[in-house]
C-alpha cells in the first residue's frame, strides 16, 4: 500500500471516529434536551391541573373538573392522564366517581413516597412515551390553604397525577438531525480525501521514490534516483539525494578500481553491496601492507615462512596445510612446513602442481595427484596452489579439507593466499638470493663440500653442543694417496674429478647431523655426533673403501682407482677441545700414511708420546 493511500486512510479513520463520537454526543444531548423539556411540560400540566382543580374546589364548581381534564388530555401529544387519590383523600372523600385509585406500582410509590417519578419506554416501533406521575402535597401559604379542607398534615400527600406524553417527534427530529449532520460529516470527508489526494499526490510520489531508492542503496544498489516532481521544495530535495547517490555510486566505483589494482585478483565472491566490498578490501589491504612491511625486516627466509604459516593459520583459519619449495634448476624439493603428517609423496613423486604450473584440485578428476596418500578412514579433499617466485624457485601450498564446507570456503579465500604470497615475492627473492650467497660463502664451490669457514661455525656449536650436553665427536682427516700424481699424469681436470667423487662419498657416508667439509687441498675432514669409537672407525672404513671401489676417468676415457688415509680421533676421549682432536685426527693420518697409506688409523697417545709428539693433551 502506498503512502498516499495509507495518509487517505489514517485521516478518513481518525475523521469517522470523530463523527461517530460526535454524533453518539448530540443524540444523547439531543435525547436529554428533549426529555428535559417534555418534563417541563407534564410539570406545568400538573401545576396547572393543581390549580384548576383547587379552583374548582374553591368555587365550588367541581362537578366542571371532568371537562376540564378531558379538554387537557384531548391536547396534541398527551397520550393519557389520570389522577390519583391518596388512601387519606379516599377515607376523607371517596374514591370519586372515576374511581381515583392508584392504576399501577408507579402511582402506588409515588403517594408512598410523595416524590414524583418519571419513566422513558422506547422501542423500535415507534411507541416511545414519557411518563411522569407528581405527587400533590398539602401546602398551608397564604392563598391556599389545604388544611382548611383536607384531613392532613401541611406536606403529605394528597394524590398525584400521572401524566403520559407521546416522545416520537422528539425521536424523529433527533434522528433527522443525525442524518443531516451524518450528511454534512459524508460530504466532508469526500472533501477531505479530494483535497489530501491533490494536494498530498506529489509529496507521496516523492517520498515512495525516495523509499525506494534508500532501501535500494540499503541493499548495495546506488544506481536509483528520485523522481523531480511536484512543488519547487520537493524538486529541490529530490535533487538534492540524486546529487548525494551519483557522488556515492561514482566514488566507489572509482575506489573499487583503484583498490583492486594493489591485488592480484579481481575479487571473485563481491557481495551485493559495494560499500562492505570496499570495506573488506581495504581491511585485506591493510593486513597485506602490515603483513610485507613486517617480513621487511626480517632476517632469513625462514621468518617469512613463519609468517606465512601464522597468516594461514590465524587469519585464513586453515588447519591442515602443507608449505613446500621447489628449486626447478636443482630439482630438490623441500617442504618447509607441514602441519600433521605429509599428506602426499612429494619428496619421492616430485608435485603434480609444480610440475604443470597448474592448480591441482581433488574435485577436478577422481585421483587427480597419484601421490595423495587418501585416508580410507576419513576421505579428504585437496587443492594444491603453485606460485612461481622466480626462474627456478616455486612455492607449493597444499591444503587438506576435513568437510565439504571447508573445502567449498578454502576456495573462497584462494585469493587471499594468492595476495599474501604476491605480496611477498620480493622479499622471497631477495632473502632467498642472500640464503643462496650465504649457502655459497659457506660451501667449497668445486665439490659443494662445506669449507673450513662452515667448520669453524660448525666446531662452535658443537662445541656448545658437548660442554652442555657432553655429546660426544668423532674426527676423521682424510687425504688422497699420491693425488699429486693424478694431476701430474691426467691433468688438473681429472684431479678435481677425483676431488668431487671423494665430495660425494664423503656426503654419502654422512647423516644429516654430521658434517663434511674440505679442509684443504685434497684434506678432507667428517665430524660425526654421538659417536664412539667403533662407530667412528666403521664410518672411516666404509669411506676407504667406497672411495676404493670408485673409478675415475681420464681424458682419455680410461679409468682407474685410487686409495684414500684415514686419521680418527673423540671428543673427548682423546683431547678435551675440538681443534685439539682435529690435530689428532691429522696426527694419525700422519700415522696412516707413514704406515703405507690405504689405511685408517685411530690416534694412539702412547705413539705420539714415544715419538715427541708436540701436542698438547
Ligand atoms: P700423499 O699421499 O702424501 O698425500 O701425496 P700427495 O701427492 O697426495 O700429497 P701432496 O700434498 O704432495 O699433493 C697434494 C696436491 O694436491 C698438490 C696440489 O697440486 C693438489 N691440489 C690441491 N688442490 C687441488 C685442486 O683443487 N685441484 C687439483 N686438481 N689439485 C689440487
Ligand atoms: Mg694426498
Ligand atoms: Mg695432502
Amino acid at each position: 500500500m502506498n503512502a498516499q493511500k495509507k495518509t487517505t486512510i489514517i485521516l478518513s479513520v481518525i475523521f469517522l471516529i470523530i463523527f461517530l463520537v460526535m454524533i453518539v454526543n448530540i443524540s444523547l444531548n439531543f435525547r436529554h434536551y428533549g426529555i428535559k423539556s417534555v418534563e417541563d411540560k407534564a410539570l406545568v400540566i400538573s401545576d396547572l391541573i393543581k390549580h384548576s382543580l383547587t379552583s374548582h374546589m374553591v368555587n365550588g364548581t367541581i362537578d366542571k373538573r371532568d371537562f376540564f381534564l378531558e379538554q387537557i388530555k384531548n391536547s396534541s401529544h398527551i397520550k393519557d392522564l389520570w389522577l390519583v387519590r391518596s388512601p387519606a383523600l379516599i377515607k376523607q372523600y371517596g374514591g370519586g366517581l372515576q374511581g381515583e385509585h392508584a392504576k399501577d406500582e408507579i402511582d402506588k410509590v409515588v403517594i408512598a413516597k410523595g416524590e414524583a417519578k418519571k419513566v422513558v419506554s422506547e422501542d423500535i416501533y415507534f411507541n416511545n412515551t414519557f411518563r411522569m406521575t407528581i405527587p400533590y402535597k398539602a401546602t398551608n401559604d397564604a392563598k391556599i390553604n389545604c388544611l382548611k379542607c383536607h384531613d392532613a398534615k401541611e406536606g403529605d400527600t394528597l394524590g398525584a397525577i400521572s401524566i403520559i406524553i407521546d416522545i416520537n417527534d422528539i425521536k424523529t427530529m433527533g434522528m433527522q438531525t443525525v442524518i443531516d449532520i451524518a450528511m454534512v460529516a459524508f460530504a466532508v470527508l469526500l472533501l477531505i480525501q479530494l483535497l489530501t489526494g491533490k494536494l498530498l499526490k506529489p509529496y507521496m510520489v516523492i517520498f515512495e521514490s525516495m523509499r525506494s531508492v534508500v532501501t535500494r542503496a540499503n541493499q548495495g544498489d546506488y544506481s536509483g534516483r528520485v523522481k523531480e516532481i511536484g512543488s519547487k521544495e520537493s524538486i529541490e530535495v529530490a535533487m538534492l539525494i540524486n546529487v548525494l547517490m551519483e557522488k556515492f555510486e561514482n566514488i566507489l566505483d572509482e575506489i573499487e578500481k583503484k583498490i583492486d589494482i594493489f591485488l592480484s585478483h579481481k575479487r571473485v565472491n563481491k557481495s551485493k553491496d559495494p560499500l562492505n566490498d570496499v570495506k573488506s578490501t581495504i581491511s585485506q589491504l591493510s593486513d597485506i601492507y602490515k603483513f610485507r612491511r613486517t617480513i621487511e625486516h626480517d632476517i632469513g627466509i625462514e621468518d617469512i615462512y613463519n609468517r606465512l604459516v601464522s597468516v594461514f593459520k590465524t587469519k585464513l583459519n586453515i588447519e591442515t596445510f602443507t608449505i613446500i619449495e621447489c628449486n626447478t634448476t636443482h630439482k630438490s624439493t623441500k617442504v618447509i612446513y607441514n602441519s600433521h603428517r605429509l599428506h602426499c609423496g612429494v619428496l619421492e613423486d616430485g608435485c603434480r602442481a609444480d610440475r604443470a604450473s597448474v592448480i591441482v584440485d581433488s574435485c577436478q578428476f577422481d585421483g587427480i595427484c597419484k601421490s595423495f596418500k587418501q585416508d580410507p578412514k576419513t576421505p579428504n579433499n585437496y587443492i594444491c596452489l603453485p606460485y612461481s617466485i622466480s626462474n627456478d624457485f616455486d612455492i607449493i601450498v597444499s591444503i587438506v579439507t576435513q568437510t565439504q564446507e571447508e573445502y567449498e570456503r578454502i576456495h573462497t579465500i584462494i585469493h587471499f593466499i594468492d595476495d599474501y604470497i604476491d605480496s611477498a615475492k620480493t622479499e622471497f627473492i631477495s632473502k632467498k638470493l642472500m640464503q643462496q650467497l650465504k649457502e655459497q660463502s659457506l660451501r667449497d664451490p668445486l665439490t659443494n663440500l662445506y669449507n673450513r669457514k662452515y667448520l669453524e661455525e660448525y666446531i662452535n656449536q658443537a662445541m656448545i653442543d658437548h660442554q652442555k650436553n657432553a655429546t660426544r665427536y668423532g674426527v676423521l682427516m682424510a687425504d688422497i694417496d699420491y693425488f699429486k700424481m693424478i694431476n701430474d699424469k691426467y691433468g688438473h681436470d681429472v684431479g678435481d674429478n677425483a676431488l668431487k667423487i671423494i665430495a660425494k662419498v664423503l656426503s654419502d657416508s654422512v647423516t644429516s647431523q654430521d658434517l663434511a667439509a674440505r679442509y684443504g687441498g685434497e684434506e678432507f675432514i667428517v665430524i660425526l655426533k654421538d659417536c664412539d669409537r667403533a662407530k667412528l672407525l666403521e664410518v672411516a672404513q666404509k669411506i676407504r673403501t667406497e672411495f676404493a671401489k670408485q673409478k675415475i676417468k681420464t681424458a682419455s676415457g680410461l679409468t682407474f682407482t685410487k686409495t684414500i688415509s684415514i686419521g680418527a680421533a673423540l671428543l673427548p676421549d682423546e683431547a678435551p677441545n675440538f681443534w685439539k682432536v682435529i690435530k689428532l685426527a691429522d696426527v694419525a693420518l700422519y700415522d696412516a700414511k707413514n704406515a703405507g697409506r690405504d689405511r685408517v688409523e685411530m690416534f694412539d697417545a702412547t705413539k705420539a708420546r714415544d715419538e715427541n709428539f708436540d701436542v698438547e693433551y
